[in-house]
C-alpha cells in the first residue's frame, strides 16, 4: 500500500465509531474541487509511510480505537488493499472504505470477503456529467455498477455528492433520481468549502443547497438518511492531514 498520511484519531469519519484514517496515494480522477491533491498528483506525493509503521500504530491503539477508515486518493487502485485490510481486521477493527466507485470488481471482492463494514461512495454527478466533474476520460458505467452493488449489498453505506458551483440544482436532482432508481436509501450532500489554492470560485450558494436538502428530505425518497454536511460557514471540513509517523 502506498500510504501518504495517517490521521490518528477521528470522531467524524466512521459513523458511530472512534477511528483512525489511513490516506492512500493515487487516484484515477482529477476532480476540480479535490481537497487531497497531495494524494492525487504524483508530483505532490510525499515519501510513503511504511505499512508496518501504520500497522504497528494500529496494533498499539486497540484499546482506544474502534475502526479504521481507508481513504485517499482512491483505495481500490491499491493492488494489495485486501491483504492490508486483512491485517487490520485481524486486530479486531471495524473497517470503513471510501471510494469513488470506479472499480466495481475490486469493491465486489472486498465486500464479498467480509472485510468491509461500511462503504462511503462518491456519486459525484449525474452519470452523463462525470467527464466534466472528474476531469478525466471517465466511463461512468462502472460507477453505476458500484452504486447498485452497494445498494443491494446489505452492508452499511452512504452515497455522497460534493455540491460545488459546477453542479446546477437540476444536476443534483438528476443525481438523486439516479440513486433513488437504484434503491439507494442513504445520501449526503457535502457542501464544497473553499481551500487555499483552489483557484476559481467553486463554492455553491448555501441557501440553494439547503433548499435542495430540504426538498429531498421532505420528498422521503431516501428512506434511511438524507443529510447535509458543511452546511454553514464555520463548520469543519475534513482535510487531508500531513503524514504522522510517530
Ligand atoms: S476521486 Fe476523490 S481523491 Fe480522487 S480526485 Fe476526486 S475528490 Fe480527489
Amino acid at each position: 500500500m502506498r500510504i501518504g498520511g495517517l490521521q490518528k484519531l477521528s470522531l467524524i469519519d466512521f459513523p458511530g465509531l472512534v477511528s483512525a484514517v489511513v490516506f492512500v496515494q493515487g487516484c484515477n480522477f482529477r476532480c476540480v474541487y479535490c481537497h487531497n491533491r497531495e494524494l492525487v498528483y504524483p508530483h505532490l506525493f510525499r515519501e510513503p509511510i511504511p505499512e508496518d509503521v501504520i500497522l504497528s500504530f494500529l496494533d498499539g491503539r486497540k484499546e482506544v480505537l474502534d475502526g479504521v477508515v481507508v481513504t485517499g486518493g482512491e483505495p481500490l487502485l491499491q493492488p494489495d488493499i485486501e491483504r492490508f485490510l486483512r491485517e487490520v481486521r485481524r486486530m479486531g477493527y471495524r473497517i470503513k472504505l471510501d471510494t469513488n466507485g470506479s472499480r466495481p470488481e475490486r469493491l465486489e471482492a472486498l465486500i464479498g470477503s467480509g472485510l468491509v463494514d461500511y462503504v462511503a461512495m462518491d456519486y459525484k454527478a449525474p452519470l452523463r456529467r462525470y467527464p466534466d466533474v472528474t476531469a478525466a476520460a471517465t466511463d461512468a458505467a462502472p460507477v453505476a455498477v458500484s452504486a447498485q452493488m452497494i445498494a443491494d449489498s446489505g452492508i452499511h453505506y452512504e452515497m455522497r455528492t460534493t455540491v460545488f458551483s459546477g453542479l446546477k440544482e437540476s444536476d443534483i436532482l438528476e443525481t438523486a433520481a439516479e440513486l433513488v432508481s437504484m434503491g439507494v436509501e442513504s445520501y449526503y450532500l457535502q457542501v464544497f468549502r473553499p481551500f487555499s489554492g483552489c483557484g476559481v470560485d467553486l463554492a455553491p450558494e448555501y441557501p440553494v443547497v439547503e433548499a435542495l436538502h430540504e426538498y429531498l428530505l421532505s420528498s422521503g425518497c431516501f428512506r434511511q438518511v438524507c443529510g447535509i454536511r458543511n452546511s454553514a460557514p464555520g463548520t469543519v471540513t475534513r482535510r487531508f492531514s500531513a503524514a504522522v509517523t510517530g
